[in-house]
């Protein structure tokens, strides 16, 4: 149970067609019925979607992003690619930048700082996302991993307050697995320090993603200094997103 300002992030990766726009409606039904401005919501769904969701969500208060996007500001020969100035014109206020689905296939840490650089330009907000995998877990390195995905994904920032991260364990995402509440909040605090020191951000904002589920957000909520959650898979069920909500806040 919290009292705090939360952000919850439903990451759809590679699913959805345009039939799937009809689970919104009970998200859209949730978010009217719930008259409180105690959380934001924002789907994330494949860019084949973007503009139908923007579409459809253009009356209420749930924003859109991506799942990623270029690093080039301008228009350019880059075949398949979508750039952050193009998210803008359909409506997407948000593009999550740094998911470990996207670093393990060559994403490094520069390019992903030269997207965040670009997504900023065009005014979009970020949700910065980092962490360590299993082996560098066993390895005892998730400080050092977490510290250099930091500074180096966030150099030459200036506007900060359009920065979330999400600390997302790449060991838990999609497995099941979640961190033990010591051992999330550890490193929450960590991320949460590096930032104010390096940055000079007062109040950063970290989001928790991995596994997160209508089962176990109840645990996870008791970390206060949590600011939300970003939820792959639970997120496509909205049923089971409603919950996760619901139960941040009973
Ligand atoms: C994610 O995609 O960022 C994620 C956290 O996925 P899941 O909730 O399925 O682990």
């Amino acid at each position: 149970m919290t009292n705090k300002y939360m952000y919850f992030v439903a990451n759809w990766k590679m699913f959805g067609e345009p039939k799937s726009l009809n689970s919104l409606n009970r998200v859209i039904k949730f978010s009217k019925l719930r008259k409180t401005n105690k959380f934001k919501l924002i789907y994330c769904p494949p860019y084949t979607l973007l503009n139908l969701f923007s579409k459809k969500l253009k009356k209420t208060k749930i924003s859109i992003g991506a799942q990623n996007c270029h690093e080039n500001n301008n228009s350019s020969a880059f075949t398949g690619s979508i750039n952050a100035q193009m998210l803008k014109s359909i409506g997407a206020n948000y593009v999550i930048l740094g998911h470990s689905e996207n670093r393990v296939s060559g994403e490094s840490d520069n390019l992903i700082n030269n997207k965040i650089k670009s997504s900023l330009n065009n005014n979009l907000k970020i949700i910065f996302c980092i962490g360590e995998t299993f082996i560098q877990k066993k390895k005892k390195s998730t400080i050092k991993i977490l510290n250099d995905q930091i500074v180096n994904g966030l150099k030459g920032i200036k506007k900060f307050n359009n920065v979330i991260l999400a600390y997302e364990p790449v060991w838990a995402i999609g497995s099941g697995l979640v961190p033990e509440n010591n051992e999330l909040e550890f490193n929450i605090n960590y991320i949460k320090n590096i930032v104010k020191k390096k940055f000079k951000i007062k109040k950063p904002k970290v989001l928790y993603g991995g596994s997160v589920n209508p089962k176990n957000v109840l645990q996870l909520n008791k970390i206060d200094i949590i600011d939300g959650f970003l939820v792959g898979g639970a997120s496509q069920n909205s049923k089971k997103f409603i919950d996760i909500i619901k139960k941040t806040f009973i």
